[in-house]
């Protein structure tokens, strides 16, 4: 499996908002300027298949409208497109392009044909493209705020933990598989965020998960956990049954 980090900052740090793409085809959130910084990293906003939102935060969502536009409003998708997130993501979308591009969905939407897959405050789960994704609930500052585990063909799974304090599906995250992407905002927790103290007590439970902090503030530098490895903006990691690591990125992307 491969993961591409598109962003990996909180709202102010100068790194992006948090978002990430798995295998070219699953991006995880759509933050403020991620659909921008695709195109910077030579990668067709058109070629995502499925898009997971993890909250309605802007710094996590508000680029969905930029998504939608490079994939239907001068071109038409082949197959649909598959939106999943908290419930109400259809309506929110909708109420989005209200605001910023009054009319546009109504030319967009056809020719994304969107499927939406909405979970509520307890998750569930969904399966396609050769995925399957679980929704866990995450605790956070907004109703529902879900964590994703991505499991592909060959049986990896990643887990993904969106914004959150530490919560028992942070644990269940965890032990999905050997690989989590984990909000590290602060040095320690607050404002409905992980601290690096959360995170290095779990990569000390887990010693043979990869924990891949991510959504950093300006204040979390670095860990001396072998097992906790830092992401930069645009950086590809290969993801297997050993964990998490830098990958050179293939020349295929496009
Ligand atoms: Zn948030
Ligand atoms: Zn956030």
């Amino acid at each position: 499996m491969q993961l591409h980090f598109i962003g990996t900052g909180s709202i102010f740090t100068n790194r992006m908002s948090a978002s990430a793409l798995i295998d070219d085809k699953i991006l995880i959130d759509t933050p403020n300027g991620s659909v921008k910084a695709m195109r910077r990293s030579g990668i067709d906003p058109g070629i995502v298949d499925v898009c997971l939102i993890t909250h309605f935060h802007a710094d996590h969502f508000f680029d969905i409208i930029f998504l939608l536009m490079e994939q239907g409003l001068t071109r038409k998708r082949d197959g649909e497109l598959v939106l999943a997130g908290p419930t109400g993501l259809a309506g929110r979308i909708e109420q989005l392009f209200e605001l910023s591009y009054p009319g546009v969905w109504a030319t967009v939407k056809p020719n994304v044909s969107p499927r939406f897959v909405e979970f509520g405050e307890k998750g569930g789960q969904w399966s396609g493209h050769g995925y399957r994704v679980r929704a866990l609930p995450v605790q956070h500052t907004t109703p529902i705020a879900l964590g994703y585990a991505i499991t592909d063909g060959a049986g990896v799974t990643l887990g993904y933990t969106g914004d959150t304090v530490m919560c028992p599906s942070v644990e269940t995250l965890a032990g999905a598989g050997k690989a989590l992407v984990i909000d590290t905002s602060f040095r320690t927790s607050k404002a409905g965020h992980m601290g690096l103290d959360d995170v290095e007590a779990l990569a000390d439970r887990h010693s043979a998960l990869t924990l891949v902090p991510t959504h950093l503030g300006d204040d979390v530098t670095g860990s001396d956990r072998a097992n906790i490895v830092f992401p930069a903006d645009g950086q590809t990691f290969t993801v297997d049954d050993r964990g998490a690591r830098p990958a050179e990125r293939s020349a295929a992307t496009g």
